[in-house]
């Protein structure tokens, strides 16, 4: 049975893919495409009230700007960077490639070949989220992108020092001080200035999701990464102050962020939600994480942890902290999720700023369909094949045959008809 302790006072997801967002987005799409670059600056000064000479950084601003950076603020970079490409070094060594004799002479084979041009939106809207240029530039790398172009907004007019400095040292070819849906359709479609990319990576709120999904087609896209959510699954073990905490960590993103709370506990439940309420005003953030929570926040009791687990899958959340006494459980039981997040001894912000594993995760329930950014996406996995075997080939050219004329293809039938009469002297029987 499931008891609801707090309602979303707004449910569902109201700005995400609303008709409002995607008209807006629609536009923007089509005046970059029509108008290039004069475009792109006319939305940069409309949504960002920016417009410098250039939106390139030029290799010595990069520099200027990086030896501003705060020396300290330099080395946690490079060592989060460290973090994320070892863990997608790891990646790429699984994705092995194998070549298989499945008969005398038959060869089937599988590589894996780096997209050749990347864009790595990284926002900036309301905070400046350095991280997402390890995320996004890091594993670009590391997959062998030769052509990485990194965007992020200004952050209320000003440079986003430390972002540029994460872009940078992560690799990226081109900086780019542009947000929002003009520097992803400005990436997707080319403009005079910016290179035309192949695959658009990167999270960003509700216009720059559905920026990058109404471009899907022209460009690949990683996934759909928009407004971040957290899901919190709770035995009578769990600490109610570190629930609380890890609730609000998340819905400090954006008054778009849900955050839910599913425990087998009632005393767990409203201790948390107290806590809560508690800290949520002497939160620098609450302007972000108080509406966040009371629109999109839920509270849900369940009888034991198999009903959490299953509860939580129907959400497919984008994160899951499991706090429990057993949260390996968790990872045997939960098929939906972007990220699980196993005890209190981590938490969702180490991966989100510095565990390693890629914080650029599936939201609106599209875990039911993808994980996260990973070495993989920036890769496109292709086939190949050789018959070197005259027998094999005068074989699967009489079943070739036989196939296609079932579909009525005559002339796939006669590629396999001609070997078969070349290398085994079968009749033509046409
Ligand atoms: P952002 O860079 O995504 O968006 C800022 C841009 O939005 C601005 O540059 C502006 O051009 C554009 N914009 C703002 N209002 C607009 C309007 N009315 N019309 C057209 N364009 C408009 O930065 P943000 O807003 O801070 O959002 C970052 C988002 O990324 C958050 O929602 C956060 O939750 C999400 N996020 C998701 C993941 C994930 O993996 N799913 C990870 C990190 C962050």
């Amino acid at each position: 049975m499931i008891r609801q302790l707090k309602k979303a006072a707004a449910p569902g997801a109201p700005r995400q893919g609303s008709p409002e967002v995607a008209e807006v987005v629609a536009g923007v799409i089509a005046d970059v495409r029509a108008r290039g670059d004069e475009a792109v600056r006319e939305y940069s000064e409309r949504f960002d009230r920016w417009s410098p000479e250039s939106f390139r950084l030029g290799p010595e601003e990069v520099e200027r700007i990086v030896a501003a950076v705060p020396a300290q603020v330099v080395e946690d970079i490079r060592t989060v960077q460290a973090n994320v490409r070892s863990f997608a070094e790891r990646q790429l060594e699984s994705m092995a490639a194998f070549e298989v004799e499945t008969q005398p002479g038959v060869f089937l084979g599988q590589k894996h070949l780096p997209i050749a041009a990347t864009g790595a939106y990284v926002p900036g809207g309301r905070y400046p989220l350095t991280a997402s240029a390890h995320m996004t530039v890091v594993t670009a790398k590391v997959a062998g992108v030769q052509r990485v172009t990194a965007c992020t907004p200004p952050i209320r007019g000003q440079v986003p020092a430390a972002t540029v400095a994460a872009m940078h040292l992560a690799g990226a070819d081109d900086v780019l001080l542009l947000g929002g849906v003009q520097a992803v359709a400005a990436m997707a479609v080319g403009t005079e200035t910016i290179g035309k990319v192949d695959l658009l990576a990167g999270p960003g709120n509700a216009y720059v999701a559905e920026a990058k999904r109404q471009l899907f087609g022209e460009v690949g896209i990683d996934l759909f990464a928009g407004p971040t959510e957290i899901l919190v699954v709770a035995d009578d073990s769990a600490d109610p102050f570190v629930v609380a905490v890890d609730l609000l960590s998340q819905a400090e993103h954006g008054p778009d962020s849900p955050a839910v709370l599913i425990t087998t506990s009632e005393d767990v439940a409203h201790a948390a939600m107290a806590h809560v309420e508690r800290l949520l005003p002497g939160m620098p953030t609450n302007d972000m994480a108080g509406p966040a929570w009371r629109d999109h926040g839920q509270v849900l009791v369940v009888d034991d942890l198999d009903e959490a687990y299953r509860l939580a899958d129907e959400f497919a959340s984008e994160h899951v902290q499991i706090l429990t006494e057993e949260p390996r459980r968790a990872l045997e039981q939960m098929r939906n999720y972007g990220a699980l997040f196993l005890g209190e001894g981590t938490c969702v912000s180490y991966g989100d700023k510095v565990i390693g594993t890629n914080h650029v995760l599936p939201t609106r329930g599209a875990a039911r369909y993808t994980g996260g950014l990973w070495v993989g996406k920036y890769l496109r996995t292709v086939t190949y094949q050789e018959v070197t075997d005259r027998a094999a080939s005068a074989a699967l050219g009489e079943l070739c045959g036989r196939a296609s004329r079932v579909e009525l293809f005559e002339g796939h039938a006669r590629s396999g008809d001609v070997r078969a009469a070349k290398y085994a002297g079968a009749d033509l029987p046409w």
